[in-house]
């Protein structure tokens, strides 16, 4: 994918209508701290225009990335963020079901694990969620840079066991840092969004 335009356009929060897209999406969920923003500022190449775990109280919105006015990254709320009341926990869970229900533009769903950790309770509701709402996420496990590359087939399988993934999905290990799985991701991308 050639980045030639990218701009944040649409900030969906607990009580905002979602937007009626006329281009394809794709969406990217994990609990907080996984790398998703780094993750999407790698996609885009850009530094920061997706905001980092670092800023501090960070707001908990659906952000929608124009993508070459042709697609959208879609960021979810992280969840599992610890310093928050439950309630407000639920109200991002709502959101992100009330997304994944409701978008008519939505064509995949990745789903990022650390991989140098084994699933958690949250990361395993979160994927028979989006299995529950009919699609077939693909698991992006991030921070491989982290591990020894003898070690990541280990830790792929671990992620697979842990989750009970579905026969044939695709597990990507992925690095912010090196880049590594970032073609492969956009090729995906690429084939699920046109084909
Ligand atoms: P988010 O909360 O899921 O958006 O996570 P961030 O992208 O803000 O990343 C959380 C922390 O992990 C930050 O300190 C990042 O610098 C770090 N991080 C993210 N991705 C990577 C990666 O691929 N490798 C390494 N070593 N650190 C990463």
């Amino acid at each position: 994918m050639v980045i030639k335009h990218v701009a944040l356009d649409i900030v969906c929060g607990i009580t905002s209508k979602l937007p009626q897209n006329e281009v394809p999406e794709i969406a990217f969920a994990g609990k907080s701290n996984v790398g998703k923003s780094s993750l999407i500022n790698a996609l885009m190449n850009r530094k920061a225009l997706a905001r980092t775990s670092s800023s501090p109280g960070k707001t908990q919105t659906i952000n929608f990335y124009n993508i070459n006015h042709e697609m959208f990254l879609v960021d979810l709320p992280g969840y599992g963020y610890a310093k928050v009341s439950q309630s407000v926990k639920e109200q991002w869970g709502k959101l992100i079901e009330r997304y994944l229900h409701e978008s008519k533009q939505l064509k995949a769903v990745f789903l990022l694990i650390d991989i140098r950790h084994d699933p958690s309770a949250n990361d395993k509701i979160m994927y028979d969620w989006i299995v529950h709402n009919g699609y077939k996420p693909i698991i992006i496990a991030t921070k491989a840079d982290k591990l020894k590359r003898s070690q990541i087939p280990k830790h792929v399988k671990a992620v697979k066991e842990g989750l009970k993934l579905l026969p044939g999905t695709k597990v990507i290990p992925f690095s912010a840092q090196t880049k590594q799985g970032r073609e492969e991701i956009w090729a995906l991308a690429e084939e699920l969004l046109f084909g």
